[in-house]
């Protein structure tokens, strides 16, 4: 078994936190698997195009399905 870090492969991320901004808006707290930071994401705005890592020099696109795909940087 390989432990080598894999970053093509989309990883789950885990939710730190949730909460309701008014009116409607649910948000959650979203842990980077990669960078470890956590970026607060609406869920209208996961479901729809997914929420961008906070950390600019990560940038990897967590989705509404519970997974994170990591960004190729050159
Ligand atoms: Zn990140």
């Amino acid at each position: 078994m390989s432990t080598e870090y894999d970053y093509d492969a989309a990883r789950e991320y885990a939710v730190v936190g949730s909460g309701l901004k008014a009116p409607s808006s649910n948000w959650v707290d979203i842990k980077c698997p990669f960078c470890g930071t956590t970026s607060r994401a609406f869920i209208w705005s996961l479901s729809g195009g997914g929420k961008k890592c906070v950390n600019k020099k990560c940038g990897a696109k967590h989705n509404s399905t519970g997974s994170t795909s990591p960004v190729k940087t050159k």
